[in-house]
């Protein structure tokens, strides 16, 4: 059984963002997006423009690139051409701050290249020049056709709306907490700066909008206001999420909560990578929790039990592990090969005790033999149990029973 959630999906306008044929639609009653950042320096346009293919063909439907200097700015259309010559046509998003009304400017390649801008209401300037260099970034992606995506985060965010915020609640007779002025903030500087995105002469359905912050219980309280008091389209992350499990945890729990409840049409999980690990990990686990939640497929679903004393081998670990890495690098998402058979299910199971009837549920099933079992895996497909594995092949075997399944 699954839920798609979008039937009580918070209604949002569609943002299109695309390049060349790739069009990807953020908003509206659209699948959530998955996206992700690079994190080499964006002046190796070569080093950069491998890693957005890494990503991409990891899944992630747009890919943010940060443009911080000059340098950066002038390899930006490179990058792009790199990418266009390897068949790898994600639209890139680029990330400003501080300097980004000069960039978008004086690199219009750079500008026209990038099919979306992320602009940091907090990191974009000071006093009266504030509203100058936000218009003058607005202006260019006007000029473009260009949406943009508002994104506020508490550890940037911008300190006048904060001393507004604070100077208002110290006249109220029932002073809000500090967790709901830190709310209001991000989302007055969110929303307030929207709206003058769109008095400059964007249009709604060119606006995303995202308030980041770092705890789970602060995200969740933040995107439920917002939600009630907007229709922009909405990117939802944990900002600094962290590494490994940690990071993996609190991500899900955050963006969990709200996608349940219809909040949030584009995702980036944010994750620290480890040491030598892969970038791409934090695309493969945006995509696990939409599917694992029901709202999105992207590869075949791989069940498989825990294991316990009734397995005393790894046999089915390493059958689990590389029917799931098999299956993945099968179907690469950028080409979508197998589209069509993303929903598919295959189950790997230790022992006779739940292997037949896990195995019967899924697309395809093997229930390995666990301690004193005679030493024979039964296959089914479909619901039928079609042949019986034996010997030290199974794993081969098996793999080509999935294989032959997927072409057929
Ligand atoms: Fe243990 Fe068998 Fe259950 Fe797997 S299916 S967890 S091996 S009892």
């Amino acid at each position: 059984m699954s839920t798609t959630g979008f039937a009580m999906r918070h209604h949002t306008h569609t943002v299109t963002v695309s390049h060349a044929d790739s069009m990807v639609r953020i908003g509206g009653s659209h699948p959530v997006v998955v996206q992700s950042m690079t994190n080499t320096d964006t002046v190796d346009a070569l080093g950069t423009a491998l890693q957005v293919k890494e990503l991409a063909m990891a899944g992630s439907e747009l890919v943010r690139i940060t443009v911080n200097s000059p340098e950066a700015a002038a390899a930006v259309p490179y990058i792009r051409e790199q990418l266009d010559k390897m068949g790898v046509y994600v639209p890139l998003v680029g990330d400003f701050h501080y300097n980004g009304h000069k960039l978008l400017t004086d690199y219009p390649d750079c500008a026209q290249a990038l099919s979306k801008y992320r602009i940091n209401p907090g990191n974009v300037g000071k006093g009266a020049k504030k509203d100058a260099q936000f218009a003058q970034m607005i202006e260019v992606a006007a000029k473009y056709d260009k949406p943009v995506r508002i994104g506020v985060n508490w550890g940037s965010l911008d300190q006048s709306v904060l001393a507004r915020i604070m100077d208002d609640n110290a006249q109220r007779s029932a002073p809000w907490t500090a967790q709901q002025v830190m709310t209001e903030a991000l989302i007055a500087s969110a929303l307030e700066s929207a709206q003058a995105a769109q008095d400059i002469g964007l249009a709604e359905n060119k606006i995303v909008i995202s308030c980041k912050v770092s705890n789970v219980q602060d995200l969740v309280a933040v995107y439920q206001q917002l939600a009630q008091r907007c229709h922009y389209a909405l990117h939802l992350g944990l900002t600094e999420a962290g590494m490994g499990s940690k990071g993996i945890v609190a991500s899900t729990a955050a963006l969990s909560v709200l996608l349940q409840q219809g909040i949030g049409d584009t995702i980036r999980v944010s994750l620290t990578p480890e040491p030598n690990g892969s970038r791409s990990t934090e695309v493969v686990v945006a995509q696990e929790i939409l599917q694992t939640m029901g709202f999105r497929q992207f590869t075949p679903m791989v069940v498989a039990c825990p294991g316990c004393g009734r397995t005393t081998s790894t046999v089915f670990q390493e059958l689990a592990s590389d029917i799931q890495t098999y299956l993945r690098e099968q179907m690469p998402v950028w080409k979508n090969q197998y589209a069509g058979v993303e929903g598919m299910t295959v189950a790997v199971m230790g022992c006779v005790v739940n292997g037949p009837g896990e195995s019967k549920h899924a697309n395809i099933g093997i229930s390995l033999p666990g301690t004193g079992e005679t030493p024979a895996a039964p296959v089914f497909v479909d619901g039928e149990r079609t042949v019986t594995l034996k010997g030290d092949n199974i794993a081969v075997e098996f793999q080509a029973i999935v294989q032959a399944y997927i072409e057929k």
